[in-house]
């Protein structure tokens, strides 16, 4: 992100009830839109605005292997698996080139963090809303303070 976008993450995540705030309002919209999960590291932009978070295993890099017929899940047979969702979506929406990015493993200290405050310190990976892929190098920075 920029220079402006670092320091408006690290004013917020100076005080508790600014950081507290973002953690919410992110909550409010993504819970009941994504299923959003909390995982702090958001690639929604990446997977058709699905979020692979929901799948019982976690896996952010496409599906495990076990998924049944007819795109069901491994684990819980009733549900498609979310990968099988993500790339049906993906292809209506043409989005499917954005499926070439290999995520990283889920850093489990940005858990229940704002996701939104990560981005604009530059954490993960800043929101990718055209269809192509566009590779971006990512600069290695600590989990946000504890609160
Ligand atoms: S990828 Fe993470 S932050 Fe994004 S919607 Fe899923 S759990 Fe929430």
């Amino acid at each position: 992100m920029s220079k402006l976008s670092e320091a408006i993450a690290s004013f917020c995540e100076k005080y508790a009830l600014l950081n507290k705030s973002a953690v919410v309002a992110e909550n409010i919209v993504k819970k009941p839109v994504f299923g959003c999960q909390d995982c702090g590291q958001c690639v929604l932009s990446h997977d058709a605005f699905t979020c692979p978070m929901r799948c019982p295993k976690q896996i952010r890099n496409g599906p495990c292997g076990g998924t049944r017929e007819k795109g069901f899940c491994e684990v819980y047979p009733d549900r498609r698996c979310i990968w099988w969702l993500i790339n049906e979506r993906s292809k209506k929406m043409g989005r499917q080139g954005k499926l070439r990015k290999y995520h990283i493993p889920v850093d489990r200290r940005l858990e229940r963090t704002s996701a939104w405050l990560n981005m604009f310190a530059g954490r993960i990976l800043p929101m990718d809303l055209g269809k192509e892929l566009k590779e971006v190098e990512l600069i290695k920075k600590d989990p946000p303070p504890m609160r």
